[in-house]
């Protein structure tokens, strides 16, 4: 599938795999004590942030050893459909408050880091109860951005790439390793 518009895979399927159970672990370690333990209200709160996030979020919420709520946020940041301007624009919010709640922001990708800076600042002014990041892919760019990341699985090289919920165009999202394109496909 899709053989010819790939030039090269970064990430293998059992790269995500092994790298999802690796922060799973660490992640509930980390939240053993504050959460699951009072009630339905005291679960970790997931939010994914599509539609890049959808791959990561469901596979790591199933390998995840503690009770999770997920939750969805659907954000445009206006730019190119390569990069991100900042500005952004909630086309689909919470469903629920978050106030008072452990949340964990389950992202795709940190390129600039402005799209999730600006996620941040919004969902900090909810008021939870604590707020951290999980990122898969991390870009050499996102340092330089203040935001940050408890959680990170790969840093990657300053290339653009497709596959496990990161488009182009929509398309490759489904693609179930990290890979970069032919220039063909570009052209
Ligand atoms: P940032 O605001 O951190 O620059 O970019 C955030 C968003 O830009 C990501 O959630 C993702 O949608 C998109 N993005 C950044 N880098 C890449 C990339 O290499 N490939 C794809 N498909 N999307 C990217
Ligand atoms: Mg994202
Ligand atoms: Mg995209």
């Amino acid at each position: 599938m899709y053989d010819d518009d790939i030039a090269s895979v970064m990430v293998t399927e059992d790269q995500v795999r092994e790298k999802i159970a690796e922060i799973a672990a660490k992640v509930a370690e980390d939240y053993r004590d504050s959460c699951g333990t009072g009630g339905p209200q005291t679960d970790l709160v997931l939010i994914g942030v599509l539609k890049g996030a959808v791959m990561f979020m469901t596979d790591f919420a199933r390998a995840l050893p503690i009770p999770t709520q997920l939750e969805f946020m659907a954000v445009s940041s206006y730019g190119s459909s390569t990069s991100s301007s900042g500005v952004v624009r909630i086309l689909k919010d919470l469903d629920r408050d978050i106030a008072g709640r452990h949340v964990l922001v389950v992202e795709d990708i940190i390129d600039s880091g402005l799209t999730l800076s600006w996620l941040m600042n919004n969902l900090d002014a909810r008021r939870p109860a604590s707020l951290e990041v999980v990122t898969l892919l991390r870009k050499p760019d996102a340092v330089k951005v203040e935001v940050p990341v408890r959680y990170v699985g790969f840093d990657i090289p300053n290339e653009f790439v497709v596959g496990y919920g990161l488009d182009y165009a929509e398309r490759y999202r489904d693609l179930p390793y990290i890979g970069t394109l032919s220039p063909t496909v570009y052209a």
